[in-house]
């Protein structure tokens, strides 16, 4: 195994264009620093420099995860010019742009030889580590809900969100849970189980197996409890469920919908223009890479069709040569009460 090093990409990002601009130089001036990545494979730690600044003239940026094994011998520093184009005519700098546009949000150095810089969308654990940043998202788990939650952003488990509830949410689930059981008595049922001894909820996921039915008297006999597995409530107060058995699966947001010729039918606008680096979400509050856009030929033959979208409440402003303005505002915070309508949300616009 090869040791893989894991950084932020945004943050990275962050710093690298704090570099990329210089101090005291003009944006887009001719003697711009040309920046370089440093990477020290031996600690851990990422900066920038301009090429020819012996000293880090970023901010150290720490290692998140570091996986595989600790190299025996001392590396040597990592370096990687951000703005030297590669023989394709991509730059370094460019590419890590395109990649937080895209929605990945690691920067992963494999310590290979020669080492491997590349970027990734999410990193595989079943326990988010402490310092994951939560975000709200609707929710099916185990296919029941939507139920409102949050994911760790930037996280999965076997390609599933890393999700987690509060109290109220799982005694929904587990009414939910228990009414599918009912349902369909003679089926294996998954449930989520709550005790409650007075100071706090317990909650477990529980495999029950399917009743059989008595034959004499028609009445199904009790369920046998066939695994039963806990869930820990996290330093927030909120319980993680990440379990191959109720998969989460982050739904759209239930959308209030308005269309037109004009894009400013709609009042108050989805993304207002004013914050750095561009469009910010007045839905959900969301911005920089947060903010995706999608141009491509129009369905209508000439033209084109653009969207501008949200990638955390999923609203969304798009035209379309053939319909015009669509504008779509997630009904947001995600609350308990969610109305019917659930889809796979799969990053684009709808
Ligand atoms: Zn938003």
């Amino acid at each position: 195994m090869i040791r893989q090093l894991w950084f932020d990409l945004l943050e990275a990002l962050h710093l690298a264009e704090e570099v990329a601009v210089g101090e005291h130089v003009p944006h887009g001036a001719q003697d711009a620093p040309q920046p370089w990545l440093v990477l020290d494979v031996n600690t851990g730690g990422l900066w920038f420099t301009p090429h020819d600044a012996p000293r880090p003239r970023s901010r150290r940026l720490s290692v998140v995860h570091a996986d595989g094994p600790v190299p025996r011998q001392e590396w040597p520093l990592y370096r990687r010019s951000l703005t030297e184009p590669d023989p394709d005519g991509a730059n370094v700098l460019q590419q890590l742009r395109d990649a937080a546009s895209d929605g990945r949000r690691w920067l992963v150095l494999d310590a290979s030889i020669p080492p491997r810089l590349h970027t990734l969308a999410a990193y595989e654990t079943d326990t988010a580590p402490a310092r994951a940043t939560w975000i709200p998202a609707y929710l099916t788990i185990g296919g029941l809900g939507p139920y409102p939650g949050q994911i760790a952003r930037g996280y999965q488990h076997s390609g599933a969100p890393v999700a987690r509830f509060e109290p109220q949410t799982v005694v929904r689930i587990a009414v939910d849970s228990d009414a599918r059981a009912a349902r369909d008595p003679e089926r294996p049922a998954d449930l989520l189980v709550l005790r409650d001894y007075g100071n706090g909820l317990e909650a477990f996921l529980m495999r029950a197996a399917g009743a059989v039915r008595d034959l004499d008297y028609g009445q199904p006999a009790a369920t046998t409890p066939v695994g039963m597995k806990p869930i820990h409530v996290d330093g927030d107060g909120w319980y993680p469920i990440v379990d191959n058995r109720w998969r989460a699966t982050q739904v759209r947001p239930p959308m209030i919908r308005s269309s037109g010729t004009d894009e400013h039918l709609t009042n108050p606008p989805v993304f207002g223009s004013h914050a750095p680096g561009g469009a910010r979400c007045t839905v959900c509050g969301a911005s920089g890479y947060d903010i995706a856009y999608q141009e491509l030929p129009s369905t209508a033959g000439y033209g084109t069709d653009t969207s501008i979208w949200c990638r955390i409440c999923g609203s969304s402003v798009s035209f379309a040569e053939e319909v015009g303005w669509a504008t779509r505002r997630a009904v947001w915070p995600p609350t308990l009460t969610v109305p019917g309508d659930a889809f796979p949300m799969d990053g684009g616009p709808r």
